[in-house]
């Protein structure tokens, strides 16, 4: 393999166009082909975005890359994953890894024996702001973390107003988009790992038939730690924020659940109030720099992807929960079926 990753991009997706295609290439990749379900679209989509070939076909695709990123709709994952670690490329691929916690293990235990890296595209924990919480969090800054409280409630841009809303077999809902980030952020603020949820999801009227357009509930850590969350696809003026709350101080994360560089992190303690110092490189670039790093055999991918598993094992007992109104266990081994209530 090249020390120039050559990437094809499987889905013509809005997160590469925005995102990804740029990530890659500045740091130091090269985007060799787009895949589509559609040539004409193909076509376009690699003319507007400067990638030399466009397909339909994944075989082709697979054959002119070393590396993958996948960003179509949640249902292909599972299919496209496995065959690209058939054909021996590393995958970075988009969360939620799959629509079965069987499936998103099946992936990783097909990449593990291909050996080829897989990464999942939790972008949030390459924010700086939450590397900060990780952070003072280790060194004690604010004693021993009791509650944290995630508010991930937006409004969902017009142009991303498709399937995340209708189509339950593409994994739509609130929480499959949105709680599987706030499931990953908070494994990784808090260095710790869920055991049960609860949750309430909302539907108010962006959404349609059974999808949930919001959600709110309260996961619980082994270490006892009480987690909130609130996400939503339907407020525009609500702030995002992330705080975790001590025995000896408070970290107030602001404007920081997004996909941009900002927001600020202030610590709270009885010697009073500072502003963290805040790294702000881009969290695409970051996640596409350790995935690659990974790729050539150093480290890992900043989320790997068992940690895949567990957020989508987190979402996947919140669905539970607000199907059935009851606690759910959250365990990456269990089997959790998405696709029985939909
Ligand atoms: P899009 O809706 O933009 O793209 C998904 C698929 O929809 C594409 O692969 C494409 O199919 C089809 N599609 C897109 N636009 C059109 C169009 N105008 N006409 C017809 N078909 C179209 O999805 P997103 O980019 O928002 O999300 C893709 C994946 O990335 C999801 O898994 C999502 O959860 C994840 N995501 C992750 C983010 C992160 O920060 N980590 C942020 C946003 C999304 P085809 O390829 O066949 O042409």
């Amino acid at each position: 393999m090249s020390k120039t990753l050559r990437w094809g991009l499987i889905g013509a997706s809005t997160i590469a166009r925005e995102w990804m295609s740029d990530a890659i290439r500045s740091t130091g990749g090269e985007v060799v082909s787009v895949m589509s379900s559609d040539q004409d679209r193909a076509a376009a989509y690699a003319k507007a975005n400067g990638i030399p070939h466009a397909t339909t076909s994944l075989d082709a695709l697979l054959d002119e890359a070393d590396a993958v990123y996948i960003s179509t709709t949640n249902e292909l994952h599972h299919a496209q994953v496995l065959q690209s670690a058939r054909a021996g490329k590393h995958i970075l691929c988009e969360k939620p890894l799959a629509l079965t916690v069987d499936e998103a293990r099946e992936m990783v235990d097909a990449c593990r024996a291909a050996g080829v890296v897989l990464g999942t595209n939790h972008h949030l924990r390459n924010a700086g702001t939450h590397r900060a919480m990780r952070e003072a969090i280790a060194a004690g800054r604010i004693g021993r973390p009791l509650f944290a409280r995630v508010f991930h409630a937006v409004y969902l841009p017009a142009h991303l107003q498709g399937w995340r809303l209708t189509n339950p077999s593409a994994g739509a809902g609130v929480v499959l988009d949105i709680t599987v980030h706030d499931a990953d952020t908070l494994r990784f603020v808090l260095a710790d790992d869920p055991v049960e949820v609860t949750a309430l999801t909302q539907s108010a009227g962006l959404s349609q038939g059974s999808v949930e357009d919001g959600a709110m509930g309260t996961i619980r850590f082994k270490s006892g730690l009480l987690a909130q969350f609130h996400d939503a696809f339907t407020t525009a003026h609500a702030k995002t924020g992330f705080e975790v709350h001590g025995t000896e101080g408070s970290l107030i994360g602001t404007d920081c659940m997004t996909q941009r560089p900002v927001g600020d992190v202030l610590l709270r303690t009885a010697t009073g109030e500072e502003l963290l110092p805040i790294d702000r490189t881009n969290l695409y670039e970051r996640s596409v720099a350790r995935f690659t790093a990974a790729a050539h055999g150093d480290g890992e991918p900043a989320a790997t992807g068992e940690d895949g598993i567990w957020s989508l094992a987190i979402a996947a007992a919140a669905l539970q929960s607000a199907r059935t109104s009851q606690v759910a266990a959250i365990n990456p081994e269990f089997s959790t079926s998405l696709k029985v209530s939909q």
